[in-house]
């Protein structure tokens, strides 16, 4: 098979492998749609946990080809998702109910092999069906985990103002994510046009090409889908009284944040970040397949294996058009 591998930061190289076989309790998808994730970028620019070589690839879907023995939810032709994500469910954390800071933590494209690769193995219990879902949707099975635990997290309340930093593809799932959770009032701000044109088709009520358009200690909620920490030290600004601020963007590893320390306690603001998910991967799949939640017109790329450097540049190139890039490994 053909996978794209991180040898070092910086270098992509092409390289075959031989298929790998579905071990006791595995399962092995034949990858139909694996999206490329800011956390790819960080991986490849050497800014991330992990080691390398890696084979990226955390958000993807595809079909069962074989099984493992004991393996007993799927069957070859299922389609399905992986929850990238492996706790050992063992350790002080998985049992305080902590998966995602599990003390032997494993991730599919991170730790172990993802993806990016025309075929990839995964444990049983990180494999999810996606009924009749698009493989691209199905894809989003991650990425919108890890949304619904940030939000989850953030408890916006009914009828909450929110504010989001940031439109791309993981913007736009919050936008949506919360809305289902009452917000009643969302403004989305980004420098690219499209990507706020997209926000407002999805229910963005004001949509913002500046940060500094944001209204100051009015927001009940401020979230930045940025990571950029230049952005993400602005958000205390815009919060109001009383009010949370949920860092849900990666920054990157050794960048240091600065706020002004007195508005944190005089606007008793409630500060939270958001690692990973939480068992939210059968919730994500059912906003998937009901619609709740569009993912319908986030892919803006499509692209072979071959092009996965590629994809990562568009991204970092930030031009106007870019949302989610797909790799299709099985063209
Ligand atoms: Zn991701
Ligand atoms: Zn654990």
């Amino acid at each position: 098979m053909k996978a794209a591998r991180i040898g070092q930061p910086n270098f992509m190289e092409m390289i075959d492998l031989p298929v790998p076989v579905a071990g006791a309790g595995e399962v092995l998808i034949r990858v139909r749609a694996s999206g490329i994730c800011g956390t790819d970028i960080h991986i490849f620019r050497g800014e991330y946990l992990g080691g390398y070589p890696v084979i990226p690839g955390h958000e993807f879907a595809g079909v069962v080809e074989q099984v493992g023995s004991g393996v007993t939810r799927f069957a070859p032709g299922a389609r399905v998702a992986v929850e990238p994500n492996i706790a050992c469910d063992n350790c002080a954390n998985c049992l305080q109910n902590r998966q995602n800071f599990c003390l032997n933590w494993q991730a599919v494209g991170v730790t172990r092999p993802g993806g990016m690769a025309q075929y990839v193995l995964a444990p049983e219990k990180a494999v999810f069906e996606i009924g009749d879902l698009p493989f691209e949707q199905g894809a989003f099975m991650e990425p919108l985990s890890c949304v619904l635990h940030g939000v989850e997290r953030l408890e916006p309340q009914m009828g909450d103002q929110v504010a989001i930093l940031g439109a791309g593809p993981i913007g736009c799932l919050l936008l949506q994510a919360v809305r289902l959770r009452g917000a009643a009032h969302v403004t989305m701000v980004d420098k690219n046009t499209d990507r706020l044109e997209m926000a407002r088709a999805l229910g963005a009520d004001v949509v913002l090409d500046d940060l500094n358009a944001l209204k100051p200690d009015h927001y009940d909620a401020v979230v930045d889908a940025t990571g950029a920490v230049a952005v993400m030290s602005r958000a205390v600004d815009f919060t109001r009284h009383g009010g949370k601020v949920l860092l849900f963007g990666v920054p990157p590893g050794g960048k240091m944040m600065s706020v002004e320390a007195f508005p944190i306690f005089r606007k008793g603001l409630t500060i939270l970040s958001s690692f990973t998910s939480l068992r939210n991967s059968l919730q994500a799949v059912e906003l998937l397949r009901s619609g709740r939640i569009d993912v319908s017109k986030l892919v803006s790329h499509r692209l072979p294996l071959e092009a996965f450097q590629h994809g990562i540049e568009l991204i970092e190139g930030g031009r106007e058009g870019v949302m989610k890039v797909m790799v299709i490994p099985n063209a």
